[in-house]
């Protein structure tokens, strides 16, 4: 008998036809003999509207009761679900996050996973019934309060119970058939990988891929838990997601091509510190000026600086949403630094393409820059890591730019990829 963690994102539970679907599928997978706990998000768009709602009531609603309303959304859905299957004859029971052991730490809208433990989930096993546990939330022994896990933490809640109960794979269900080439909305010719490394799903996740929430990925890769990335509106098998290391077969399963896929990413900016003084010491007064603001640099460029001036440029990208406070930050410490000038930049996108192969293959960064020469697309910034290379270009250009990579590295597919529901989440 296997132990399966199976999680179904907003999109798979939006209404209650969708929840029966749901409820089915789970039944089915019970019927074969395995023994399944479910994580389940809330219904649509429903955090978004209690969201929404709280910041009707309030423009700064306090986190604690900010918390308790968005756990309010996965409570509905593991009811309805549990109702939905026993009316299929089955027997479920629905957690919430407390009931189901995921302990945190206190800190409110982004709590970390200290401590798992699922004693009342294995119970409902052990007399053969489906367990379904609220995603996104846990309690935190420390303060006694509900908390959740940060926004599309349900990934994380179904990586996190499949590790602690020992599962044999955590299916991830969504609206999607699976990891792709690249965004099929995007690239028409995308293909479903059929397996992927937990590394390269990494550095995707990183690099603008929404398929999955990252720190489930990395959650699963410190675990060794094996994900199965896969479409609630269809039957075919998705994506496995998997440690090399872990699986008995080793790198036998490598995807032919080189690349194993292209990400874009539209939600970064780029701010430009010019004329900075060469010495030692600038890049670090810069650097911690900004980690101060808890903004989340990414890319970081220096150019040789001018002979003539002593001066260089640095340039770095960072999340849209830490902009300004980062932009505020170097312009209150422009005297302390001796920089001339601040340019902020807001029209960028983030290509990037990531493959396990590119460790050992050459000529890889020749031809991801050949292809967006022949495209016409200029590049801004570039930066690269053992198994990715990044590159910062025109917002507007992006798209064609993830086409023309695409292209390029063979990764067009025959057909055109199937976008059930439309969000990737
Ligand atoms: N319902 C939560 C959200 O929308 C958690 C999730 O969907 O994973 O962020
Ligand atoms: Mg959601």
């Amino acid at each position: 008998m296997s132990l399966i963690v199976q999680k179904f994102g907003g999109s798979s539970v939006a209404d209650a036809e969708s929840i029966k679907r749901v409820a089915k599928r789970i039944v089915e997978t019970r019927r074969a003999g395995n023994e399944v706990v479910v994580a389940v998000s809330a219904m649509g768009d429903t955090t978004d509207e209690l969201l929404d709602l709280a910041h009707e009531v309030t423009p700064i609603p306090a986190p604690r009761e900010l918390d308790m309303l968005l756990t309010a959304g996965e409570r509905i859905s593991m009811a309805l679900l549990a109702m939905a299957i026993r009316s299929l004859g089955y027997d479920a029971r629905s957690f919430t996050g407390s009931q189901a052991g995921m302990i945190t730490d206190a800190q409110h809208g982004a709590a970390r996973i200290v401590d798992v433990t699922p004693g009342r989930l294995r119970e409902a096993l052990d007399q053969g019934a489906i367990a379904i546990v609220a995603g996104f939330q846990g309690f935190s022994r420390e303060s006694r309060d509900i908390t959740t896990l940060g926004r599309g933490g349900s990934d994380t809640t179904a990586v996190a119970l499949a590790a602690a109960l020992g599962a044999d794979v955590c299916e991830i269900y969504t609206d999607v058939d699976g990891v792709f080439t690249a965004d099929p909305r995007v690239v028409p010719k995308a293909r479903k990988l059929d397996r992927i490394t937990s590394e390269e799903m990494l550095e995707l996740a990183a690099s603008g891929a929404k398929v999955l929430h990252i720190r489930a990925v990395e959650y699963a890769r410190r675990h060794g838990v094996t994900l199965h990335v896969r479409s609630s509106f269809s039957y075919t098998e998705g994506t496995i997601v998997y440690d090399p290391q872990a699986s008995p077969e080793g790198e036998t399963f490598m995807e032919e091509s080189v690349i194993a896929g292209v990400a874009a990413d539209l939600s970064e900016a780029k701010i430009t510190v010019v004329g900075v003084p060469d010495i030692p010491g600038a890049a670090a007064k810069i650097f911690k000026i900004v980690a101060n603001t808890n903004a989340n640099v990414d890319m970081i460029v220096q150019n040789v600086s001018a002979a003539t001036t002593g001066r260089t440029d640095i340039s770095f990208t960072l999340p849209k949403a830490d902009g300004e406070k980062a932009i505020t930050a170097l312009r209150n410490a422009q005297e302390g630094v001796g920089f001339e000038n601040l340019q902020y930049d807001d029209q960028i996108g983030k290509l990037a393409i990531v493959g396990n192969a590119m460790r050992s293959a050459s000529g890889i960064s020749a031809k991801l820059f050949e292809s967006l020469y022949d495209a016409g697309i200029n590049i801004e910034m570039i930066s690269t890591s053992e198994i990715r290379i990044s590159v910062v270009t025109r917002a507007a250009s992006i798209n064609d730019a993830v086409r023309a990579v695409h292209t390029a590295f063979g990764l067009d597919g025959e057909g055109d990829a199937v976008v059930h529901a439309g969000t990737g989440r």
